[in-house]
């Protein structure tokens, strides 16, 4: 039980993001006066003075008694520019208590809820110099120097792949939802469902995706904005039949203006157990630049926990079968943290890894998410303790390096175990373009499909508006035709009209 006093300000939906970083779904009370002698009581005081704010901040528990103050000045930009230093402030005096108090470093420092690179691209782009940018992430928002250096290495990357990252809101990207699995993983929240049994659905499902594919062409043949990366996600794209996929391609190229220009091209072929020589063969034909194949583990045991239903050896195979047939950028997913897994296991995992040597590597911290089987029933899966998954991490960052991968995109998740992030290596030319897109909300990402969200970046007001699709099959079929509609209008609004509408 922890309780908070705030005196001068109301953060109370930051101060629990920050209390998040060191305990799980803590028990947080606001109060005015102390109601429980035995709970965690953090008083935060914010108080105006010449120029700036001062903050002040006193932790008790049982007899550990601390104190933290520190004093930051308003900076200009009028009342958005004082709110913000004031609610950094209070993180910043609230963290160090806290890390004082449970010895727990916390590398991000008070940055929740925000995208680093993003944040790091915003103050480059912005003209302040690399330095005051890093005095800023280090001072202001206390983020560690070992972070720091990988979003500086990052942002590096990103623009050596990506050179006109600056100005790349002149085109946009495509992702293409298709939203079935052959089985739904113990800790996936994305729009997946079972495709066993559901012939009819996928059925309709595809009219309406052709049928939206379609009208957005037309859209596209109108603006004749380019498109710099197209990507099939979901579920699994993988999971529909060769012939439906061929169809697919087929309706895409007859409706989007441009093809030829397309930077890259993804499928997700995520799961082995969806992957046939016919599938890989149209993905040939339609001269797809990279796919993913996505082992999770090598761990047999650890894939039957989490519900995915394939082998290790399935994994190798499908790998191995798709560089015969001549495919030259395959992506690997990994998951730090999942159930009985400690940092034997994921040496085990690399060590497949290095016979496989994939051309891209994105490693993820197990997160949970609130709407997965795996965090509604918390006690079946036993996870590592934070400082195992630390020692798992950094053996990642060690071997990725050791094995010429680098990092080009990073992101974090609520939840997510100890704190960490997720991190995308490849290796020098193998970078995914439309990941850096997803990640740095650098253009305008339509989305189509069941559980895409198209994320529209308006070009008069730079402004980013979220529109997103149905998530299941069933609501999506009966629906498409209303959903388009709406989205050209928004479309035309933003794009032609000058304005920007909110998605109802
Ligand atoms: S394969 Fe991916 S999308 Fe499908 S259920 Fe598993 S995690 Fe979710």
């Amino acid at each position: 039980m922890i309780e908070v006093k705030c005196t001068g300000h109301a953060f109370e939906r930051e101060i629990s993001h920050i209390l998040a970083l060191f305990y799980q779904d803590p028990d947080i009370a606001f109060v005015a006066e102390w109601q429980q002698p035995e709970a965690l009581q953090i008083e935060l005081a914010l108080m105006p003075v010449a120029g700036g704010v001062r903050t002040h901040g006193v932790l008790r528990h049982g007899r550990y008694r601390d104190e933290e103050s520190c004093e930051r000045l308003y900076k200009e930009g009028g009342e958005k520019g004082e709110r913000r230093t004031a609610k950094q402030a209070i993180n910043a005096t609230l963290l160090n208590l806290m890390e004082r108090y449970t010895g727990l470093e916390q590398g991000w420092g008070i940055l929740t809820g925000i995208r680093p690179t993003k944040l790091l691209h915003q103050l480059l782009r912005s003209g302040r110099g690399r330095e005051e940018a890093h005095r800023y992430l280090r001072s202001d928002c206390l983020v560690r120097p070992e972070k720091l250096a990988l979003l500086q290495e990052i942002a590096d990357r990103q623009l050596a792949v990506i050179p006109d990252l600056y100005q790349i809101e002149r085109e946009l990207s495509v992702y293409i939802g298709i939203p079935f699995c052959p089985t739904k993983c113990a800790y996936c929240t994305f729009p997946a469902y079972a495709i066993e049994g559901q012939k009819g659905r996928v059925r309709g499902f595809l009219e309406g995706l052709h049928y939206e594919i379609r009208a957005i062409g037309g859209w596209m043949k109108q603006s004749g904005m380019p498109i710099t990366s197209i990507y099939f996600g979901g579920g699994t794209p993988t999971s529909i039949t060769a012939e439906e996929l061929d169809e697919l391609f087929a309706v895409l190229h007859e409706s989007f203006p441009g093809l030829d220009r397309v930077r890259e091209w993804t499928v997700e072929a995520g799961r082995p157990d969806t992957i046939t020589p016919q599938k890989l063969e149209v993905l040939k034909k339609w001269r797809v630049d990279r796919i993913s194949i996505n082992p999770q583990s090598f761990s047999d045991a650890t894939l039957a926990a989490i519900g995915r239903h394939h082998s290790v050896a399935e994994t190798i195979e499908t790998f191995q079968l798709a560089r015969q047939m001549g495919i030259d950028n395959i992506n690997m997913d990994l998951i730090i943290g999942l159930p009985n897994e400690g940092l034997a296991e994921v040496q085990h995992s690399f060590a497949q890894v290095e016979r496989l040597l994939p051309d891209s590597l994105t490693v993820h911290t197990l997160s949970f998410k609130r709407a997965s089987e795996m965090t509604q029933h918390k006690e079946r899966y036993q996870v590592a303790s934070r400082a195992e998954i630390a020692r798992m991490m950094a053996y990642a960052t060690e071997w990725t390096r050791a094995h010429g991968y680098r990092p080009y995109y990073l992101y974090r998740q609520k939840n997510i175990l100890g704190n960490l992030e997720n991190v995308g290596y490849a290796l020098p030319g193998k970078e995914s373009i439309y990941n850096v897109m997803i990640m740095e909300e650098a253009q305008t990402i339509l989305g189509l499909g069941c559980g895409a969200v198209s994320k529209l970046l308006a070009p008069a007001s730079g402004q980013l508006i979220r529109w997103p699709n149905p998530k299941d099959p069933k609501t999506y079929n009966e629906t498409y035709r209303q959903l388009v509609a709406k989205k050209l209008q928004a479309l035309k609004e933003i794009y032609f009209g000058g304005g920007a509408t909110a998605h109802a």
